[in-house]
């Protein structure tokens, strides 16, 4: 089989004028046109292959007396059509959508194969739970399924309220990469995401929290305790939505080794859905994570 070309995903074929043709509207980009081009384009669908769009123009197109390969080609360089075959994933059909966007912003779709090998794991307490499930169904979408089993990625940890930190040394101890995520009032404080040893921890927070709050170790000791009375959250519809499109856009941003937000960040989303607040978290020189590195 040859090439499957198809237009621009998503773009529309349209008659600009007389003698012009244009695909999509965002700008958009201006052809051309020429006799029997417009049903040309037409058969770029994604699913003929480039012998069967030539077979058929040169049976039912008789006007187009130019080159369908050339064409194509041509279309291909400019960025105006792409192999459909590169959008293929008979195994996990949900990364398809994924792949024609990945090519749209000139990314390797075949990056995009790891998304079904990602180890994540991702708990959330019973007020997180609705941020936590939000979240999943972005992350199924995009090819990432969580997962119960030994590979470990990725700990997404979800709580309401800042959480025991039990869980993150233990991360800390199995060099596992993992992120905090903290649902508060009517807001959702994701981060710092950390890979131990190589960017600032969750213990090189609390020092840092420390040295301007000297209540801050006492506090951190009810951490986790107090989390099971029956409290609820505050947030919108809105803004969870948008908190649980960040988290997974964090998670990806981790699998397809693209640069996370809220490494050495944290980021507040919310009260409202289009507050976007970070803030740095460097190392501290009282936290013995950079040993790890060394170790
Ligand atoms: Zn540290």
């Amino acid at each position: 089989m040859t090439i499957r070309p198809s237009l621009r995903p998503g773009a529309i074929l349209l008659r600009r004028d007389a003698t012009h043709l244009q695909i999509g509207t965002s700008p958009g980009f201006v052809l051309r046109d020429r006799p029997g081009l417009f049903p040309v384009l037409r058969l770029l669908d994604g699913i003929r292959d480039l012998d069967r769009i030539a077979a058929l123009t040169a049976s039912q197109i008789t006007e187009f007396d130019g080159d369908v390969t050339a064409v194509v080609t041509e279309l291909m360089a400019a960025g105006l059509a792409f192999d459909a075959r590169t959008w293929d994933f008979p195994a996990e059909p949900r990364l398809a959508g994924e792949a024609r966007s990945a090519s749209l912003t000139g990314s390797p779709p075949a990056r995009l194969r790891q998304r079904s090998r990602f180890g994540l794991r991702l708990t959330a307490d019973t007020t997180s739970a609705e941020l936590a499930k939000a979240t999943v169904l972005i992350l199924r979408r995009a090819g990432i399924t969580p997962t119960t089993g030994e590979n470990t990625d990725l700990d997404v940890m979800l709580s309401n309220g800042e959480p025991a930190r039990r869980r993150f040394h233990e991360a800390m101890e199995s060099g596992t990469d993992h992120v905090r995520v903290v649902v508060e009032e009517d807001r959702v404080r994701i981060g710092p995401l950390v890979r131990p040893g190589l960017t600032p921890c969750i213990n090189c927070h609390d020092l840092h929290r420390a040295d301007w709050d000297s209540a801050w170790p006492a506090l951190m000791t009810q951490f986790g305790v107090s989390a099971g009375l029956g409290l609820t959250s505050a947030l919108c519809a809105t803004t969870l939505h948008v908190a649980a499109a960040t988290i997974a856009a964090e998670v990806l941003a981790h699998c397809d080794d693209a640069a996370p937000e809220t490494t050495a960040h944290c980021l507040v989303v919310g009260p409202h859905y289009r507050d976007h607040q970070t803030w740095p978290v460097s190392f501290h020189p009282g936290c013995s994570c950079t040993l790890l590195a060394a170790a």
